[in-house]
Formats: C-alpha cells, sequence, structure tokens
C-alpha cells in the first residue's frame, strides 16, 4: 500500500504532514511513501530529504491516482477533493463540524475521510495522536513570542547601570493545553504571570508554571464534559466580567485563549476592559476566528492598534507561523494513528476501535459520524 504526502495549498499554511525522520516507522509498517514534489518547503524541508528518507517524490496527479492513503494537515479543497477516489483514504484536521459539506462531499467520491480532531483526548494511549494539543503547544508558545515581539519594554526584572526595568505583567486567560504552554514560556522570559480559568483544576497546573491563580470573588465552576468547559450563563458571565475588567486593567500583556466546544468563544475582555488599558499594552486573542474572539475588539487575522495605544493581534493559523517545530511534531500525531490503524500492511477502518472510530468522519460512500450526520441533516444536506 502507499502513503502519499500532500503538499498543503490553504492560505499561508507552511506545514506538512509527513517529515523525513518519521517515514522509518511508516515504511517499516509495510508502506511505501510517495511525496508530492515541493510538499515539504514550507517547512524548510527539500525534496532530496525525502528521498534520502526512502521516498519517491511525485507530482501531484500521481500522488492522488498512486497514493491509497493520504496524509494532510488541513482539509482537501473542492479540486483536491474531485481527485479522491473510492477506496483512497484521507487523513487531516479535516474540522467537520466546521466544515461538514467537505466531509460530505469526500463521502461522495466513495474516499475515507478521517479526521484527527476526533481523536478522543483523554485516552492515555491516544495522546502521541493528539494533533490539537500538540498544535495548540506550538501556537501558546508562539503567541507569548509575538506578544513580547510587540511589547515595547522588557519581559523579565532588569537592573542595569541605565536604571532598571520592572518586569511585564502577563495574564493568560484560559488554562487549557495553550495556555500552559503560554504560562511557561512568559516565566522563562521572566515575566509575572497571571492565569484564569472557569475549570477549578487549572489552578494547581498553572500554580506549578508560576503562574498566580486569579481567584474572583463570585467563584464559576463550568467544567463540562470531556476536560472542556461549559457556556457560562448570563448571570455567570456578567459576575466575571465585572471582575476581569479590574484585573485586565493593570496588566501590559494579555492573550486570550478560551474556546467551548461547538460555541462562538466567549467574550473575556471587552472593549470597556482595552480601554482601561495602558499604552503600549498587548493583547494577542488566540481564539479569534470568524465566528468572533475572547476580545470584543479583535479582528481575525489582522493586528489593531486602538485609539488608547493597545495593540490588539488576533492571529489565524499560529501553527503554520512556527513550520519547522509544529510539522515534527504533526507528523508523529499522523504516522502514530496511521500505525494504530494499520494491520499487516494496510490500512484497515475499524468503527468499533476506540479511537478508530471515532476519528473516522466518512466511509463506504457515507458520513458515518453521528455527529457530522446531525449537523449535515439540520444544514438540510441529509447524510
Ligand atoms: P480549549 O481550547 O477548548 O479551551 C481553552 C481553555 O479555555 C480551557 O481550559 C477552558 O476551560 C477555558 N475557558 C473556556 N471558557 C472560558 C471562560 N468563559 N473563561 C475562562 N476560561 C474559559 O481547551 P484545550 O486546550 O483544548 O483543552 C481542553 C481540555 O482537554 C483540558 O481539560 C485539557 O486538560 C484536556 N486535555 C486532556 C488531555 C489528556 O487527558 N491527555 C490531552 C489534551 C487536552
Amino acid at each position: 500500500m502507499k502513503v502519499g504526502v500532500a503538499r498543503e495549498t490553504a492560505a499561508g499554511e507552511r506545514r506538512v504532514a509527513l517529515v523525513p525522520e518519521a517515514l522509518g516507522k511508516v515504511t517499516a509498517a509495510g508502506y511505501e511513501v510517495v511525496v508530492e514534489a515541493g510538499a515539504g518547503l514550507g517547512a524548510l524541508i527539500p525534496d532530496q530529504a525525502y528521498l534520502d528518507a526512502g521516498a519517491q517524490i511525485v507530482s501531484t496527479a500521481d500522488l492522488y491516482a498512486q497514493a491509497d492513503v493520504i496524509l494532510k494537515v488541513q482539509k482537501p479543497n473542492p479540486k483536491e477533493v474531485a481527485r479522491l477516489r473510492g477506496g483512497q483514504t484521507v487523513i487531516g484536521l479535516l474540522q467537520p463540524l466546521i466544515d461538514p459539506a467537505t466531509a460530505q462531499a469526500i463521502a461522495e467520491r466513495g474516499a475515507t475521510a478521517i479526521s484527527l480532531d476526533a481523536i478522543p483526548r483523554t485516552l492515555s494511549r491516544a495522546q502521541t495522536m493528539d494533533a490539537l494539543s500538540s498544535q495548540a503547544n506550538v501556537g501558546g508558545y508562539k503567541a507569548m513570542l509575538m506578544a513580547a515581539n510587540s511589547f515595547g519594554r522588557y519581559f523579565p526584572l532588569l537592573t542595569t547601570a541605565a536604571g532598571t526595568a520592572k518586569p511585564a505583567n502577563v495574564l493568560i486567560l484560559g488554562i487549557g493545553v495553550a495556555g500552559l504552554q503560554a504560562i511557561g514560556t512568559a516565566r522563562r522570559m521572566g515575566a509575572v504571570v497571571k492565569a484564569y480559568d472557569v475549570r477549578p483544576e487549572t489552578r494547581e497546573q498553572a500554580e506549578s508554571l508560576g503562574a498566580t491563580f486569579v481567584k474572583l470573588k463570585t467563584q464559576i465552576d463550568a467544567t463540562g464534559a470531556g476536560g472542556y468547559a461549559r457556556e457560562l450563563t448570563a448571570e455567570e458571565r456578567a459576575t466575571q466580567q465585572a471582575e476581569l475588567n479590574e484585573v485586565i486593567g493593570t496588566m501590559d500583556v494579555v492573550i486570550t485563549t478560551a474556546q467551548v466546544p461547538g460555541r462562538k468563544p466567549p467574550v473575556l475582555v471587552t472593549a470597556d476592559a482595552v480601554g482601561k488599558m495602558k499604552p503600549g499594552s498587548v493583547i494577542v486573542d488566540m481564539a479569534a476566528s470568524a465566528l468572533g474572539g475572547n476580545c470584543e475588539l479583535s479582528k481575525a487575522g489582522e493586528t489593531v492598534v486602538t485609539e488608547n495605544l493597545v495593540t490588539i493581534i488576533a492571529p489565524d493559523n499560529l501553527p503554520a507561523t512556527m513550520p519547522v517545530g509544529a510539522s515534527q511534531f504533526y507528523a508523529r500525531n499522523i504516522s502514530s494513528l496511521l500505525l494504530h490503524m494499520t494491520k499487516d500492511g494496510a490500512l484497515v477502518v475499524d468503527l468499533e476501535d476506540e479511537i478508530g472510530g471515532p476519528v473516522t468522519v466518512a466511509h463506504g460512500g457515507k458520513i458515518v459520524s453521528e455527529a457530522v450526520q446531525k449537523l449535515l441533516a439540520s444544514a438540510g444536506g441529509g447524510a
């Protein structure tokens, strides 16, 4: 069986699904590997490195003609979907809950769609496959670097002959995977870090990395299913907001990462709160997308500077801005999943398997994910 590594075509995407270092395990499992010419260039990997690792370099047409399994980072675009055929499998971060139509189109081609977004994240043997975590980790790190880069002062306390620089006060809102990495990164740069989340168990995690947990007078426990947060009630939101506004006003840098599965991200930094921040302060809104963000004033994919000189950065694909490191982690995730689903040198879809079941979105010409079926039905598309 042949595994194909596709060149990413989404705007700004520089990651690649498989790096040469990850090839060994894939070929040892019995696969031949074909790589689309130039697939690794965005991540600074020349074709020769794949050749040296034992892969063949092929054209786009040959990749789709030859590969039984196609590895991608992002979902295929309509042209790529049109190249898929029955019996072929595409694996990537397909985002079927955001874009069920692409999953449906893959099913209509008779191809199988496997999405890394649906890995059961709390299952310990699936942790090496958890691409959402590995990429959020890159995102949290990069968000803090961007904030430091935009901030016109030092992060650490610095005593020099020319004077003393006060350390930066950094606040992290949302202490999931990205938030924890952002805390660690800010601490390593010497900032004074505070952090806040609506799941009480995050307090200990934040403190173990050297942050002070922001305890609001009104305690909210919004632990939801699967370790995620639930949406707050209107009343909870109002009390949280009022107390958070006071803290935000005293901060130099705020990184927001808060997400609620399947919902619009909660607004945690209101226009009012931004108005109270000092000139030169920086906000990086990692939750910003077309749906909105954690900061009321952020514009997805853009950097804005407010009238009171606060910079608000809303990057849209942070992992792609660190493509070498992000691709290395991603390659580990996708190859672990591929090998988990491999029997006797071939990919086997087992819908009863506790990992294989949830990740399979389309198979045998049909959408097999219930959540995606429901979305398509509510959109009037059927399944
Ligand atoms: P996420 O991206 O869904 O959200 C980021 C953070 O925002 C979460 O910590 C969430 O609680 C917080 N948040 C949501 N609404 C908020 C609000 N109104 N105010 C403040 N904070 C708010 O989270 P994630 O990084 O994908 O992690 C989700 C969960 O999955 C976490 O519990 C994480 O520990 C867990 N996880 C577990 C494993 C594992 O067990 N192996 C692996 C990865 C992730």
